[in-house]
């Protein structure tokens, strides 16, 4: 059984990537935090090849103990395919932006690319084969006003992606990670769709399926000598 984990994959883009791994023949970990109903859906759009994975990405002790034990108990199922998505955004200037939001911001787009990778990175290593997808964002390469935290974690997680890509080549594992501009899911449902279509050459948002497009090459056997990078997937949107 070739298994994907997707951390975030109760909805959004992380739903759609679900739904490409499934599509590739991969038996599909699903992790959410709190959405069961969601995850659920999820599963059942994927006809029930994976199962659900219940942890918060923010929490490194849920992390060793929910994700650790499945580890262990499936030391016959590999994990290939590592989808780092899970990811929150808590906008503020940052004059006004409190400890809480830059922790929370930070531990659940950046400390968690740490925490889980390195319980997966041991069985992509003793295989000598793996796939690491890292979901960041326009505002990791540009860095927007109003999301200091945000741009910060993901541009780290862009740091991180090239780092370790080094590290693992020889072992067959690629690196790698896509950076959407303005995707229609429930985290840019507050803005103003009108207003910033403008901006962006292809005028509109893009659809989780277009990311999870992209995932699904970078997860691809024939992806192998791609490793270190960040494709964009914004529509033009350029920095
Ligand atoms: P979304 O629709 O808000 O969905 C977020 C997903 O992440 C949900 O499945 C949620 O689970 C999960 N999640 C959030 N916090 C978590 C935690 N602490 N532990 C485990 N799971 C957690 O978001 P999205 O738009 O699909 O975003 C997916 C990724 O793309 C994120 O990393 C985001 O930063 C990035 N991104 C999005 C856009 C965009 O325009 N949408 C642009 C650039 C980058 P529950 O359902 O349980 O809450």
């Amino acid at each position: 059984m070739k298994c994907a984990l997707v951390t975030g994959g109760s909805r959004g883009i992380g739903r759609a990537i679900c739904q490409k791994m499934a599509g590739l023949g991969y038996y599909v970990l699903i992790n959410y935090k709190s959405n069961r109903a969601e995850a659920e859906k999820t599963l059942a759009l994927i006809a029930g090849t994976g199962e659900l994975l219940q942890f918060d990405v923010a929490n490194k002790t849920q992390i060793q103990n929910v994700l650790g034990n499945w580890i262990e108990n499936n030391q016959n199922n590999p994990i290939e395919i590592l989808v780092n998505n899970a990811g929150i955004r808590d906008d503020s200037l940052m004059a006004w932006m409190d400890e809480e939001q830059w922790e929370k911001v930070l531990k659940t787009n950046l400390d968690s690319f740490f925490y889980v990778t390195r319980l997966v990175l041991n069985d992509m290593m003793a295989q000598k084969y793996g796939r690491i997808i890292n979901v960041v964002s326009l505002s990791g390469l540009k860095g927007l006003a109003g999301q200091t935290n945000y741009s910060a974690a993901k541009a780290g997680v862009i740091g991180a992606t090239k780092a370790l890509a080094q590290e693992v080549a020889r072992q067959g594992i690629t690196v790698n990670a896509l950076a959407p501009g303005f995707i229609k899911t429930d985290m840019t449902e507050g803005l103003d769709e009108k207003e910033l279509k403008a901006l962006i050459p292809a005028k509109r948002f893009g659809l989780p399926e277009e990311v999870a497009a992209a995932a699904a090459f970078f997860a691809s056997p024939e992806a192998s000598y791609i490793t270190g990078q960040v494709l964009s997937v914004n529509g033009g949107l350029y920095t």
